[in-house]
């Protein structure tokens, strides 16, 4: 077993950044679904760093994710609580943390997630926007009740 203090020695081996966001306590193995979802895939440019399967009191494996220079929008943030609900947000400037939030499931997301039923009113040609229910381990679509659970992060779509 590791001690709480032998952790801290282990996080601050990963890179500081000077301004921007760390993503914190992301369920191990779901950086690169957070990193999809802030539609960053390296070509943009941006500073990265990632921890993956860190060891964690709370979680057992927790992944951490370090984006320089961005600021997330509540709506990003939103849209990462789907698939990491216990993770915090520290948003850093000048290398100091700012501002340290938990992140906050909303009860419903809208225009986030596209329903895979292809019957769906959404998914026509008509001028509905999509709309669903966050439950407890996924997302139900408010139209036509389509649950959509493990591979979520593959609907969402984020501007
Ligand atoms: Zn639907």
């Amino acid at each position: 077993m590791n001690s709480p203090t032998h952790n801290d020695d282990r996080e601050l081996r990963v890179s500081k950044i000077e301004n921007g966001t760390v993503i914190d306590h992301v369920p191990g193995g779901q950086a690169l679904k957070v990193l999809a979802i802030l539609d960053i895939d390296g070509s943009g440019g941006e500073t990265v760093s990632i921890g993956m399967n860190v060891p964690s009191e709370k979680l057992g494996r927790k992944d951490i994710v370090k984006v320089e220079g961005h600021e997330l929008s509540q709506n990003e943030v939103d849209v990462i609580s789907l698939i990491a609900p216990d993770a915090s947000i520290n948003i850093i400037r000048e290398f100091d943390v700012v501002e340290k939030s938990r992140v906050d499931r909303p009860t419903s997301v809208t225009d986030v997630v596209a329903c895979p039923n292809r019957n769906c009113i959404t998914a026509q040609d008509e001028p509905v926007v999509s709309r669903f229910d966050v439950l407890d381990d996924g997302v139900r679509c408010v139209y036509c009740d389509t649950i959509v659970r493990d591979d979520l992060t593959d609907h969402i779509h984020t501007e």
